[in-house]
């Protein structure tokens, strides 16, 4: 299975912005076939990181959230539809601040989960404990809980079209990392669930690790058991410390 890394850029990164940091990625990092490397630029941000990519359809590129409705009166939002339509290939889903900041429940993640794959794209679906939820031991009950929900408004087949990123919600943009053996752990839970929700095929389905990873730990992270990739907020923001995460 090769390896996913995803660049979430959060609010960060205009299209001038955006522009730069294309420029000066794709110089430092040369295709290859070993791996997939997606942004998750603002929405607005996401024609203008297109258009810069012309030459490297190898680097592919997500929206960060959408409605869970196919159109209508949800004035600021945007639909699957139209990020399809916008180019989008993968959609963030249930990112921790999406939330934690904005209230987004398991039932509204599997209901844009399904609204993602509706319109061809590929769901990342984000799940991950507090530190509360940790130290209380909960963590097992907690992921799984986000993930069969997550999960559950697709048919059996369409779960093997997604990607689930595990996110503790203490190693985001703290500096805090969870261990390879802890990752590694939280890992083999989601993919043992995964194998009971679609069958063997599930085995293919990538397991990212996200929270505070770095050019620095990011190897180490990579090779843990069960880790298929790495969904990188702030470190993705460099344009050549993205170059080297990806090299890893
Ligand atoms: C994220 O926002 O998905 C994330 C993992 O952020 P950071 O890498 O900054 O912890």
């Amino acid at each position: 299975m090769s390896p996913v890394f995803a660049a979430n850029w959060k609010m960060n990164q205009g299209p001038s912005a955006a522009a730069a940091f294309v420029q000066t990625f794709v110089a430092a990092f040369a295709p290859r076939g070993d791996r997939t490397v997606v942004l998750f630029p603002p929405a607005l941000s996401l024609s203008e990181v297109r258009f810069r990519l012309t030459e490297r359809p190898d680097i592919h590129v997500g929206v960060q959230n959408v409605h869970a409705e196919e159109k209508g009166a949800f004035t600021g939002e945007n639909s699957a539809a139209i990020a399809r339509d916008a180019g989008a290939e993968y959609v963030l889903v249930g990112h921790s601040e999406r939330r934690h900041v904005f209230g987004e429940t398991d039932a509204e993640s599997a209901r844009k989960v399904a609204k993602v794959h509706e319109h061809g794209m590929v769901p990342v679906l984000c799940v991950g404990e507090t530190i509360e939820q940790r130290e209380r031991g909960t963590t097992e009950h907690v992921v799984l809980h986000q993930l069969r929900t997550g999960l559950s408004a697709l048919a059996h087949a369409d779960m093997l079209g997604c990607i689930v990123a595990y996110e503790p919600v203490w190693a985001i943009g703290t500096g805090r990392t969870a261990t390879p053996d802890d990752a590694a752990a939280v890992h083999r839970v989601l993919r043992g669930a995964l194998l009971d929700e679609a069958g063997a095929g599930a085995s293919t389905i990538p397991i990212l690790y996200g929270g505070s990873v770095t050019p620095a730990n990011a190897a180490t992270l990579l090779s843990a058991d069960e880790v298929g990739g790495l969904l990188v907020g702030g470190a993705s923001l460099d344009p050549t410390s993205w170059a080297t995460i990806c090299s890893a």
